[in-house]
């Protein structure tokens, strides 16, 4: 997006030094752009960050407060239809231009000279560019940066990097510690893809022609063994000699004969220095950008941020828990002088995260509590009766959920409950127990699904529970999805306004777009995980101000440790018992060649006449490749492995329809394999289906492993998962031996933490959390639970974080949370 505006401010990126009033015409052109641009909701992304940035210049604490209103205003309002859009769109922005009596007008000047905290540091080994001669806001776009052009804005774009702050909450992916080095010798142990770092002395150099570009190749010796080292770059070996010593680091080829490195990193050990000391910083690139730039960049954003980078945590705080400075933890992060300083930084900015999100969390919930919700009652009666008329009796682990929940019904206060429990649990049960209580009360309830495959069976569900109900006390059940024809929604939707359906299932994008319920006392949010964990804000809302009550539940067991960090606002129920009488699901595992062993498993299911799933390998968090895998693997099964069997294929960017077409067959049982990408780890019920077999098993994670695993063992056949990988790392195989051996989703989720930290758990695609990459990787219980108390402790002190010494936390706090898009409120 490149329009100009006024004195030719860019529209993508509102530079905080910008003055306040030019940021807000920014703001309000944008949004008359989007409003000439059909309402297609594809400038809302940029008024949302402009008017963000106008948070920094608020001149009074309602003017923040209406700041943060807006953007969540703007988040809400690409859920909405099309057609309500335009109201809302004019509505928006004359809340935006009333802004501008209330904004400080200038940006005050920086102040000169140092801060206390300010560093001698960075001095970047690699970077030969001074500073920026002036001093930038950690708002400001990386293009103020001297050497940041287009192009490389737009490649560190693709990185989510737009801005300074961007460019130093950019976490080096790690670190190479050229004084730990392997022996050559000892690689050859090593089975898989790993990174190593080796000192050798070069014995060969040469430039080899390629068809397309020259590649210079060395052969290193350091009295263990020999390394072959290849750059696609000549430039690199004409800075070398033979006979010179030189460390290098990187990914190691080890299915060759020869330890071998491609492109790796390299320093040269100077007979005058000896060994280079520091830690050198690698960072996640993309095509066309250098860790040599990125390095450069962090130098140039720390130098101009100097005395402009304010640190949100309070003093106390920091002295309390003896924490550096934002600015120093940065510094140390992307230039750290050794282990020590990078844990003292990594310690700082983990709790950063933590701490924002604590605060986020405990405002939340005060304001939950302080909500009022339907009282329902006079329903629990009827409520507690209703699991007698199952055809099965609660799990002790059911029972202790009911209670929970029914016990928070019972309160005119909003109930914001977790239920966890693994497939299979039957969470449904109690989900329908609630409901019970609602519509025995005159409430209606909403049941959102993350699928149409998924709310339509619910819809059949839902009313068979209330089966064995008298014929007046049955609910009325109504579906409504992106695939609801337009007359059924004419007769839906009044129904529903007049209070005549009793319980709406639905796809939640359409439920959350003008749909309006007479009464609705509770809504049920189903794997709730897939949705993002913060989206209440896009609930149906009630006329009268009353909040519903929310029972959402999850599949995704969740270390006990992690639910405080995660859900700080939610209460939480954990079904950790199955229903009696499940024959456990037999899981193994086949390297490489084994997997044709595997195939002999699914004939002979077939032959049975069960089905058989099987899940293609994540190459990447994207769908466009995982759809390629799977159409892949289709072809391949049907041409060479069983051409005799009827395969079908199930991707995420299929049509709605089509995937519901896919999925009616598959129930029919008109194929024997569905191969599919992870979209099928959302709830699917096929009895039928005994067999789940998982590609490249050893690139996922153990919890979602254990979610696909529980796609079978549905009917009572005997059912198996089988977990293929090409050639397992160590680590990758360590953590399929677990999976073999237990099916305990909260004991792996316990294990996946403890191997792959909490990342997994975090990621915001799961979770509807903000970006923490810190936290992300290191996980310390005990620092968890100081950055909690500290959160508390500032709340309690300060609930609307209006004293001075909060006014940059808040701003931060705003930020850090409007870009999870979450409706958290700083009053
Ligand atoms: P999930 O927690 O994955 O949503 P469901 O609610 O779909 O699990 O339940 C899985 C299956 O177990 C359903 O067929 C349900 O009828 C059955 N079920 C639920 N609770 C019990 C129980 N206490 N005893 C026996 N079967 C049960
Ligand atoms: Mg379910």
């Amino acid at each position: 997006m490149t329009t100009t505006s006024p004195r030719g401010a860019r529209p993508t990126s509102a530079p905080p030094s910008t003055p306040a009033v030019e940021r807000l015409e920014l703001a309000v052109q944008t949004l008359r752009r989007e409003y000439a641009d059909g309402r297609r909701g594809r400038h809302v992304l940029v008024a949302q960050k402009v008017i963000a940035s106008l948070g920094d210049v608020a001149a009074t604490h309602d003017a923040a407060t209406q700041i943060t209103a807006i953007v969540q205003a703007l988040a809400a309002y690409r859920t909405l239809p099309v057609d309500a859009r335009e109201a809302e769109l004019r509505s928006i922005a004359d809340r935006v231009k009333a802004l501008e009596p209330h904004l400080i007008a200038a940006t005050p000047a920086m102040p000169k000279g140092r801060s206390p905290e300010s560093l001698t540091r960075p001095k970047p080994r690699k970077t030969a560019t001074s500073a920026p001669s002036r001093a930038l806001a950690p708002d400001d776009p990386v293009t103020l940066l001297a050497g940041v052009g287009p192009a490389v804005a737009e490649k560190l774009a693709k990185l989510e990097i737009r801005t300074l702050r961007d460019l130093l909450r950019h976490r080096p992916r790690r670190y190479v510690d050229f004084t730990r080095t392997d022996p050559i010798g000892s690689l050859l142990r090593l089975r898989g893809e790993r990174e190593a770092t080796v000192r050798g002395t070069i014995t060969e150099l040469k430039e080899i022609p390629g068809k397309r570009a020259k590649r210079a190749e060395a052969r290193i010796n350091d009295g263990t063994g020999w390394a072959r080292v290849t750059w696609f770059n000549v430039f690199v070996a004409r800075q070398l000699q033979v006979g010179q010593e030189i460390v290098v680091s990187g990914a190691m080829d080890l299915f060759l004969p020869t330890p071998s490195f491609t492109n790796p990193e390299w320093e040269r050990v100077r007979p005058e220095h000896g060994l280079p000391t520091e830690l050198l910083p690698l960072y996640t690139l993309t095509a066309g950008l250098f860790q040599k730039t990125l390095r450069g960049l962090t130098a140039k954003a720390l130098a101009a941020l100097e005395d402009t980078l304010p640190d949100p945590l309070p003093e106390s705080v920091r002295r309390d828990h003896r924490l550096i400075g934002l600015r120093e933890a940065y510094a140390a992060t992307h230039y750290p002088q050794g282990r020590h300083e990078l844990e003292v930084a990594s310690r700082r900015l983990v709790f950063d995260d933590v701490f924002l999100l604590q605060l986020g969390l405990l405002q939340r919930k005060k304001i939950l509590i302080e909500g009022s919700a339907p009282d329902l009652t006079v329903g629990i009666p009827a409520a507690l009766a209703f699991p007698a008329g199952l055809p099965f009796d609660l799990t002790g682990a059911q029972r202790r959920a009911v209670d929970e929940t029914l016990a928070d019904l019972a309160k005119p206060v909003p109930m914001n409950r977790l239920l966890q429990g693994d497939v299979g649990s039957g969470k449904t049960a109690v989900a329908a127990t609630a409901a019970r209580a609602a519509v025995a009360a005159g409430q209606q309830v909403v049941v959102m699904a993350p699928t149409e495959i998924l709310a339509e069976q619910h819809a059949l569900i839902f009313p068979k529970l209330f089966g064995h109900l008298p014929e007046d006390e049955r609910p009325s059940v109504a579906l409504l999805t992106g695939s609801t024809k337009a007359a059924a929604r004419k007769v839906i939707l009044p129904a529903l306004a007049a209070g005549e359906i009793d319980i709406l299932v639905g796809t939640h994008a359409v439920i959350q777009s003008g749909v309006d319920l007479a009464r609705l006392g509770l809504v049920v949010i189903d794997e709730q995980h897939r949705f993002g964990v913060r989206q209440r804000a896009a609930l149906p809302k009630k006329a009268n101000g009353e909040q519903p009550h929310v029972l959402a539940m999850t599949a995704t067991p969740i270390p006990r440790t992690l639910n405080m960090v995660l859900f700080g606002d939610m209460d939480v129920s954990v079904i950790d018992e199955m229903p009696p009488g499940r024959i456990p699901i037999e899981t193994r595992r086949y390297l490489g060649d084994e997997r044709y062993q595997a195939y002999d498993l699914v004939r002979e299911q077939v032959a049975k006449g069960h089905q058989v799933f099987v899940i293609c390998p994540l190459v990447e968090e994207s769908d466009t490749l995982e759809e390629k895998a799977a159409v892949a693997e289709a072809v391949r099964l049907q041409e060479e492995v069983f051409p005799d069997l009827r395969i079908a294929l199930l991707h995420g960017r299929m049509p709605g329809r089509e995937k519901d077409a896919v999925m009616a067959a598959m129930r029919a049982h008109d194929f024997d394999i569905l191969v599919a990408t992870s979209v099928i780890e959302v709830g699917i019920d096929i009895p039928n289906a005994t067999v789940m077999i998982i590609e490249g098993a050893d690139r996922f994670g153990l919890a979602q492993l254990h979610q696909f695993r529980g796609r079978v063992g549905r009917g009572g056949a005997r059912s198996y998962c089988l977990l293929l990988a090409d050639q397992a790392s160590l680590d990758g195989e360590a953590r399929l031996n677990l999976l073999v051996g237990t099916t305990d989703g909260f004991l792996l989720a316990e294990q996946d933490l403890k191997l792959r930290g909490p990342g997994d758990f975090l990621g915001t695609r799961q979770s509807g959390l903000p970006d923490m990459p810190w936290l992300s990787e290191g996980f310390d219980t005990r620092l968890l639970e100081q950055a909690r108390r500290a959160a508390a402790e500032v709340l309690e002190s300060d609930p609307t974080l209006s004293r001075p010494e909060h006014l940059a936390l808040a701003a931060v706090a705003t930020r850090f949370w409007s870009s999870a898009m979450a409706d958290i409120v700083f009053r």
